[in-house]
């Protein structure tokens, strides 16, 4: 296991089965594919991944079914640097399965959250202690709240830095407010779910504005993302802008993640948040200009390179 700093995921982590045609079937036709791809999806999987590779000691915190998709997983997870020991098994309900299916302009998908959304909050708690010391504790919304708010409340109690990336935008963004927002230590999202925060999605030009806003509903630090415009980075005293890098858009998938995870690890070896931007930004924008997701997350001696060629 790394040196670096330690920090635990609680996210969705779920099985993609993505079959592409060049078309999309009607309803009640089967036609035939052209391509089929099975591996781990979710947020959970994307941004651990991506704390491992910069060299963090990563733990996931996740439920899968005690089934053939839930320990591919585990193995596929723990292949690529991410300690499962915290990882639970249901035998009551079946891994979270993502099933796509994709032509060359569209798709249609159906999430099962399956066993990751049946996790009790005390037991997303209990990971959390055991896992002790933390350096950063990283939650999503896309798991039931009551799991999220328990473990950032362990994390919280313990002095962890806890890290919200506020996505998919929230339903209820009142509740996130009211009940997760207070054991935050820092909030990651894009413009959209910004704005489901805010009542609007703000413009490029507002987005250090909005990151005082949300600033002031308790987190310390609060980056926005805004794709090929860059991100923007508040600390509680000054608001930094960082363009986005001039980079080919060849797969936007992991893009976020990249940031987040470069942003989680950087942070937690006490970079000062300037600088943690610009990698941050470096990583998604190395994501967004590779297919895939593995393949496209970058290690730390990539992301150095790609800053040197800048
Ligand atoms: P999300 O996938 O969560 O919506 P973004 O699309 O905002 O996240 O991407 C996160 C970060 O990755 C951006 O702030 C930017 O720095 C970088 N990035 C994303 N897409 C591109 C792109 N097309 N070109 C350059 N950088 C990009």
């Amino acid at each position: 296991m790394s040196d670096g700093p330690r920090i635990a995921v609680l996210g969705s982590v779920h099985m993609d089965l993505i079959a592409r045609a060049q078309r999309l079937p009607v309803a009640g036709e089967t036609i035939n594919g052209d391509d089929f791809a099975l591996g781990p999806g979710g947020k959970g999987a994307a941004q651990a991944w991506q704390c491992a590779r910069l060299g963090a000691a990563t733990f996931i915190i996740a439920q899968m079914g005690d089934d053939l998709f839930g320990h591919a997983l585990a193995h596929a997870l723990a292949e690529h640097g991410v300690d499962t020991s915290a990882v639970k098994y249901d035998t009551a309900s079946a891994t979270g399965v993502n099933s796509v299916l994709a032509s060359p302009t569209d798709s249609f998908s159906i999430l099962h959250a399956g066993a990751a959304a049946k996790l009790s909050p005390a037991a997303a708690a209990d990971a959390v202690r055991q896992l002790l010391p933390l350096d950063a504790l990283i939650i999503h919304l896309d798991l039931p709240l009551g799991i999220a708010v328990a473990a950032a409340e362990a994390a919280r109690d313990a002095g962890v830095r806890v890290i919200l990336n506020a996505s998919p935008a929230p339903r209820e963004p009142l509740q996130v407010v009211q009940r997760l927002m207070p054991h935050v230590s820092a909030i990651v999202l894009n413009r959209q779910e910004a704005g489901q925060f805010l009542g609007r999605v703000p413009a490029r030009g507002d987005l250090a504005h909005a990151a005082r806003t949300l600033g002031g509903m308790g987190p310390e630090h609060v980056l926005i993302t805004a794709g090929a415009e860059g991100a923007v980075a508040w600390d509680g005293h000054e608001a930094y802008e960082q363009s986005a890098f001039a980079v080919p858009a060849i797969d936007k998938t992991g893009a976020g993640d990249a940031f987040l995870g470069a942003y989680a690890v950087l942070t937690a070896q006490s970079l000062e948040l300037p600088d943690v931007l610009l990698c941050a930004c470096a990583a998604g924008a190395m994501a967004a200009s590779k297919p895939g997701l593995l393949d496209a997350l970058p290690n730390l001696a990539d992301v150095e390179a790609f800053l040197e060629r800048q």
